[in-house]
């Protein structure tokens, strides 16, 4: 049978992780890039037809399914409903308070026009979302907890380079070993946000910055630092560039619960990414998957990762995984 035909819509980091998926999935081929700058200029992993995105929709016959690599803050509220109303689609929303509503305004033009459009996939949320269902549906007498990190925090990183005297720098989010045992014994805790985690930076200061205000500045700024414990660290840009160039993130969904007075029970689930967008990218491609099946089998409409039975996700068949993997 034919392969199903991806295309990438906005060429940053999930852009390039989806084109690297893609070469992992046999099933798939990436039949186009798109971008709103000039398509000449883009810097390709590897070559693949590139596009401005006012061809898409001249190219409606020509994709199976279309990923949507664009941001939360500003891309997508705009892209999701427009491609949604041409494509099926996939994409990673994560501002989370705000998905019941961008689910609205993406499921009715991909209702109208008979497409499916998968909202918000990835790992958090995600494959996170998926396991905090399973651990309070199968343990409905318990408590679910989410903890981040270690990992690099792409807006705690934005927030630390506007503070005055910083000329460059990145923050970790650390989860803390102490708070993740006692879950883990199932102790079900009543944790504060400055015991679940503590913040990091490793920032390089400008030429003549004075560095004690320029640690106070980030460790008192309110709602990114100032409920947490946060170490500040001073280095040079070479270092910053050898040492913390990379992407890495993960965490762990615990539900720690009893089913009956005697007996605990605990579920895990972690992540340890050596790169959050290329870990994104290859979970969206996943439902690509999933979309293109869910769409020809007549489910259309806005869809979360709530929505898709885990087989639907796989290469193999049914009959295939009911063999090998139950
Ligand atoms: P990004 O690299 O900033 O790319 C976002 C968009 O910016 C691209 O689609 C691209 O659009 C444009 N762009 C990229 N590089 C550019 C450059 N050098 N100059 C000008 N424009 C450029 O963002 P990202 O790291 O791919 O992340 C995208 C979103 O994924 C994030 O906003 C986040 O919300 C989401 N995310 C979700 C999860 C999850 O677990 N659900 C995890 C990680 C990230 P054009 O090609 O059209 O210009």
């Amino acid at each position: 049978s034919s392969k199903i035909r991806i295309g990438i819509a906005g060429y940053g980091n999930l852009g390039r992780g989806v084109q690297a998926a893609i070469a992992k999935n046999s099933d798939m081929e990436l039949v186009g890039v798109y971008s709103r700058r000039d398509p000449s200029g883009l810097q390709l992993a590897t070559d693949a037809p590139r596009f401005h995105v006012d061809e898409l929709a001249a190219h409606t016959n020509d994709i199976d399914v279309l990923i949507l690599c664009g941001g939360s803050r500003s891309d997508l509220p705009e892209q999701g409903p427009k491609y949604a109303a041409l494509f099926n689609t996939v994409d990673s929303f994560d501002t989370h308070a705000r998905i019941p509503e961008y689910f609205e305004t993406v499921d009715a033009p991909a209702k109208a026009a008979g497409k499916t459009a998968l909202i918000s996939a990835g790992w958090d949320p995600g494959m996170f979302s998926i396991n905090r269902v399973y651990g309070e549906a199968l343990l409905p007498d318990g408590e679910t907890y989410t903890f981040w990190g270690r990992g690099l925090s792409q807006g705690h990183s934005d927030a630390i380079r506007r503070v005055p005297g910083v000329a460059a720098g990145v923050q970790y989010t650390i989860p803390s070993t102490e708070a993740i045992e006692k879950v883990r014994a199932g102790l079900r805790p009543t944790l504060s946000t400055r015991e679940k985690h503590q913040r990091e930076c490793y920032v390089v200061l400008e030429e003549g910055a004075d560095a004690e205000a320029v640690r106070e500045a980030i460790v008192t700024m309110e709602h990114y630092f100032d409920q947490y414990d946060t170490t500040v660290n001073f280095i040079d840009a070479q270092t910053l560039a050898a040492e913390h160039s990379d992407m890495p993130h993960g965490g762990f969904v615990i539900r720690s619960g009893n089913t009956s007075d005697e007996q605990k029970q605990v579920i895990e689930y972690s992540l340890a990414l050596g790169s959050n967008p290329e870990f994104t990218s290859s979970v969206l491609v996943a439902y690509a998957r999933a979309v293109h099946r869910m769409n020809q089998a007549g489910v259309t409409g806005a869809q979360t990762v709530f929505d898709v039975a885990p087989g639907l996700l796989s290469q193999k068949s049914a009959a295939q995984l009911r063999a090998e993997m139950l």
